[in-house]
């Protein structure tokens, strides 16, 4: 409790909004081990009940600050198969939940001492190669986003001969085609693919699969990590005007560019140039306005139909250690854009078939008499924002599944709905942990 919270930060801004290298900064080792000293071991230690994978903060913080990284990694990596992924855009639910947050709202900084762990095992030749004896059984898991990727490995390490399919041309889901290089750089994706590989987990990409009973015949067990791949429109009219996307089409298009893929004129989608307005102001909205900015967008607005949220760190609504749902600045605003709630969609508006303008119309939220959702009414007359590209960032829906085989288990977002990384990591596990008892019971 001597010492104080030390974050990384961020690359400054003028510097960063020119490329897509991460954001974020890392510390010198002293200083990283001195911010692991922060961590005081508790006798109830609420982050890892707060860590979807049960992480052991406390115990590999006490590693890193008495300097043995190598046993930090060994015990981070017992319950968390990718720390370099959620050392990177975890929100770090862990330390919300952290007693010291509860005490002076300095939790210790759990998520980046993971990342510097990882990074330092991967440096030094800590992250070992292995070879699991083979059970002589097979696996198939659809899907390479995280949490299909936590089930091979973990299914791999048992020793079953496990094939991930994927219908894109590379493995990471979200990772990879969402999430932009400004948060998390895809070679940190390809340095931990490699290792699978070598791991003897087959990768089979640019294969969409469905999940019939003549495919699950061919394997002891079939996992299915598929994600939400349908996003939420807003079916106003002008939806079809030259201008309107998905939040996903531009983010994938951005990281496929980054990684050498060639786009023609009409298919690219860019801000350059263009006010942009983002349509919904979670995650998924800020991350676009990160890719705006550094696509040379004049503008950037983002709008959200719900109010905005209290201001931290407290949220009466959720008290310490749940998450709080405060007002939250990323990176992405900090570079510069429109914050506005309460703001209803009425119209895209064009000409000659491109997007030129959003009518909006500002809300308020009246509590509902009968109980359940708050009704919506307006307020004041509508307005238009000038904009010549629009982006949907409003969520995804949580697939149906029904009807399979009962050697067909379901894990991370096509199991749970849009969620997070770790909880994505988490569910791949446990679905592992479903297919080796099923398979032996
Ligand atoms: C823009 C964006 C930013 C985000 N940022 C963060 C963040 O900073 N931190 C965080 O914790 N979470 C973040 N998330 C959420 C996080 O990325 C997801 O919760 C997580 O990736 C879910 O993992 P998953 O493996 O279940 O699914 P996905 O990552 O969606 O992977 C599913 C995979 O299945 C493949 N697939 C689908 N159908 C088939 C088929 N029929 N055959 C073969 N393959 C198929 C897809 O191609 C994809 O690769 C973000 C999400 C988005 C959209
Ligand atoms: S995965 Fe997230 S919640 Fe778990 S220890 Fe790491 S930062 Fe904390």
């Amino acid at each position: 409790m001597e010492v104080a919270r030390q974050e990384a930060g961020y690359r400054p801004i003028h510097d960063r909004v020119h490329d897509f290298g991460e954001v974020e900064q890392t510390l010198n080792s002293k200083d990283r081990r001195l911010q692991a000293s922060r961590c005081m071991d508790c006798g109830v230690p609420f982050c890892h009940w707060a860590c979807p994978l049960g992480n052991k903060a406390p115990e590999w913080n006490d590693a890193l600050f008495k300097g043995d990284w190598e046993l930090a990694y060994r015990l981070l990596s017992s319950t968390n198969p990718f720390p370099e992924f959620t050392g990177r855009v975890c929100p770090a639910l862990c330390e919300k939940a952290c007693v010291l947050n509860r005490f002076n709202h300095e939790p210790a900084t759990n998520r980046e001492n993971e990342a510097a762990i990882t990074e330092t095992a991967f440096r030094e030749g800590f992250v070992p190669v292995r070879h699991p004896e083979r059970n002589g059984r097979k696996v198939a898991v659809i899907g390479a986003g995280p949490s299909g990727l936590a089930a091979a490995e973990s299914l791999n390490m048992k020793g079953y001969t496990v094939t991930v399919f994927d219908k894109n041309e590379a493995p990471g889901g979200l990772l990879r085609y969402g999430i932009p290089n400004f948060k998390l750089n895809k070679a940190i994706i390809d340095r931990r693919v490699d290792i699978l590989k070598q791991e003897g987990i087959e990768f089979n990409c640019g294969a969409a699969i469905e999940c019939d009973a003549a495919f699950a015949a061919k394997y002891d067990a079939v996992v299915i990590a598929t994600g939400t791949p349908v996003a939420r429109d807003l079916k106003v009219p002008g939806r079809e005007l030259k201008g309107v996307h998905f939040a996903l089409e531009i983010l994938s298009q951005q990281n496929r560019v980054l990684a050498g893929v060639e786009f023609s004129k009409e298919e690219r989608i860019t801000a350059k140039g263009k006010d942009v307005l983002v349509i919904g102001g979670g995650d998924t909205g800020s991350d676009c306005i990160g890719t705006a900015h550094r696509q040379g967008a004049l503008s950037v607005t983002q709008i959200e139909i719900m109010p905005r949220p209290v201001d931290g760190p407290d949220d009466p609504a959720n008290p310490w250690p749940n998450f709080p749902r405060t007002f939250k600045t990323t990176s992405s605003h900090e570079e510069g854009c429109t914050r506005r709630w309460n703001i209803n969609t009425l119209e895209f508006l064009g000409e000659d078939g491109k997007l030129t303008g959003v009518r909006v119309q500002e809300i308020d939220w009246k509590p509902n008499p009968e109980g359940g959702r708050p009704i919506m009414v307006e307020k004041g007359k509508p307005e238009i924002i000038k904009a010549e590209l629009v982006l949907l960032a409003m969520g995804f829906f949580k697939p149906e599944h029904s009807g399979y085989p009962e050697n067909v288990f379901i894990c991370g977002d096509a199991a749970n709905g849009p969620s997070l990384v770790v909880r994505a990591l988490a569910s791949g596990r446990d679905a592992a942990v479903k297919v080796d008892k099923y398979l032996n019971s």
